[in-house]
Formats: C-alpha cells, structure tokens, sequence
C-alpha cells in the first residue's frame, strides 16, 4: 500500500507542536532524535526530518509529498507547492527594525537605505508594493546586529515578543508579513497519496474544531430556560435535561474559545448556576 511522505522540521521552534499535531491526529510514531526517516505503526505515512528552510524545496521536487513549515519559509523559497491547511501555530511576524533612537516617521524614511534580511522575496515584494526603493542585503543569520556593525540603517526579521530586537537596541516599525505553521502540499500526488491527505486533512480539523471549542453544562432555572437556551449557540441545539429537584434544568452545549467570555457573562446575568466548562478533544460536524 502506498504511503504519504511528510517533511518536519528536525529540530527548531516548528518541530514540538508540529509532531503532536500528528500525535493528537492518532498517529502512532517514534522519533529518535537522530533519525532522519521514521514510520507510522497505524497509519501510511512517513517522516522525513529535515531543516525547514529545505521542505519547500523537497516537497516541490516531490521528494517530500507535503511538508510543515512557516508560511514565512513557504512564501519566501517561491517553490511550486500549495498551502493545503493553515495550523495555528508558531506564530510570527515579519517586521521591520531601526535603532531604537533613529528617527522614524515613514517607511519613506527607508527610501535609498540599506535593509539586512534573510527574507528578500517578501521584502522586496512589499518595498515595491509600497515603491520605496531600498537596497535589500541578504544575510543568513544574526540580521539583528546589522545595524550596530553600520551594515545596514534596518533590519526586517521575524518578531514574536520584540524582546530580541529590544535587546539589539532596536524597535520595530512596520508589520509586513504575518506568519504561522501550514501545511503545503506538491502539484503532483497521486490520486491514493490525495486520498491518505484527505483523511489526515479530517483529523487536523477536528483536532483544531476541539481546540476552538468548549463543552459547557450549566443549571437554569425553569423561567429562565428559554433565554439561557437563545445565548448559547451550540452545534444543533442544546441538550437540556431536568434536575432532580424541581424547577431545574441541566443545559449542556458547545461555545468556541473567543466567544467564551461574554457567553459566560450574559448566561451568569440570566440566572444561570453551576456553570462547569470541559475541554474537547475532537469535534466532527
Ligand atoms: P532550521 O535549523 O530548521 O533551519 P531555523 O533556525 O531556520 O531552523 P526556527 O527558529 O526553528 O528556524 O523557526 C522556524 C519557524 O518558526 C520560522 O520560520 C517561523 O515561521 C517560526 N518562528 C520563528 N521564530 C518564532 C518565534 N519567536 N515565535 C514563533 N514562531 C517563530
Ligand atoms: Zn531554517
């Protein structure tokens, strides 16, 4: 039987939720830390581990059929491969920097400057969206200590809490890129390869569904029942079910994560009690 191939991260920040996005799927697998090939015990995929920057590569070249990467990295290499799945996690963005004293107004102010990346595709593409001309140094690693050394008057790298660009004496000053994990996909699977990604695709989105949701039971006074019944929304309709002691009912339900708050304010000032909230760990429509 043919299996899918899918290229990770070796090691790095993609690599940990990567792997037990594949775990929660159900998918059964060891990684030695020095292996570079490992296979599922139940179900028909492998694993190739590798650096991120080389998965679009090898999922283009089909070496790889799908691959977990920085949409950053995907966007970035220009390979011919498609997102097939955004994953939610590691996070990022793409900015730029200047000294923190520099005088900043405009990204005009850049305008034959010297910017140090290691993304050049996507700078380069969002200087000439904006037409501002700038001279683009590509640098591999270390891009936030360009200025310092006089190498470049800005720097655009990936940010998550602005500390690091902080400690290099710099602030950042323009977003222009937002990134997080996703999952490509080569131009040429075979019908059976497209088939094993449809039923991973069905495990990633109930394992995401869960994560965005949250099972609720609470108590509601009979006179109130209708009201708690119209603020919970809910995947049908709620489940209610009468107490023991009369008057009561217990409403069961579903409510996503961002909701969750202001759902649970309005049901408290409509009388509802014994609010209990549970973790989902799938959730099939
Ligand atoms: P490799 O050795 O595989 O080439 P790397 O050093 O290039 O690894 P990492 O630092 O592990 O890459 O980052 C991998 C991806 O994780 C980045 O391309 C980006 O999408 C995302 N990422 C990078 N920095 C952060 C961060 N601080 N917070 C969240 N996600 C990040
Ligand atoms: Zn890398």
């Amino acid at each position: 039987m043919e299996k899918i191939r899918i290229a990770v991260q070796k090691s790095g920040r993609l690599s940990e939720d990567s792997l037990s996005l594949l775990r929660e799927c159900g998918i059964k697998f060891s990684n030695g830390m020095r292996k570079l090939k490992s296979e599922a015990a139940n179900f028909p995929i492998e694993f190739l581990f590798l650096r991120d920057d080389d998965i679009p590569g090898y999922v283009e070249d089909g070496v790889a059929d799908i691959g977990i990467v920085g949409e950053n990295v995907a966007v970035e290499k220009g390979r011919e491969v498609t997102i097939a799945k955004r994953l939610g996690f590691s996070k990022c963005r793409l900015s730029l920097a200047v000294a923190k004293n520099a005088q900043y107004n405009s990204l005009e102010d850049l305008e034959g400057g010297n910017i140090a990346t290691s993304y050049p595709v996507i700078l380069g593409q969002y200087l000439k969206e904006k037409g501002v001309k700038a001279t683009i140094h590509e640098i591999s690693g270390s891009v936030e200590i360009a200025p310092s050394i006089g190498l470049a008057e800005a720097i655009c790298d990936i940010v998550s809490s602005g500390s690091t660009l902080f400690m290099n004496g710099l602030k950042e000053v323009e977003t222009i890129f937002r990134s997080e994990a996703v999952l490509i996909k080569g131009t040429a699977l075979s019908a059976e390869k497209l088939e094993i990604l449809d039923r991973l695709l069905f495990r990633i989105d109930a394992v995401q569904r869960g994560k965005n949701n949250k099972y609720i039971l609470l108590n509601a006074p009979e006179d109130q029942l209708q009201e708690i019944i119209r603020i919970l929304p809910g995947m049908r309709s709620p489940t209610v079910l009468p107490l023991a002691e009369k008057g009561w009912n217990s409403v069961h339900s579903v409510i996503q994560e961002e909701e969750f708050w202001e759902v649970i304010d309005q049901l408290k000032a409509a009388g509802a009690e014994g609010i209990l909230v549970v973790p989902i760990e799938k959730m099939i429509l």
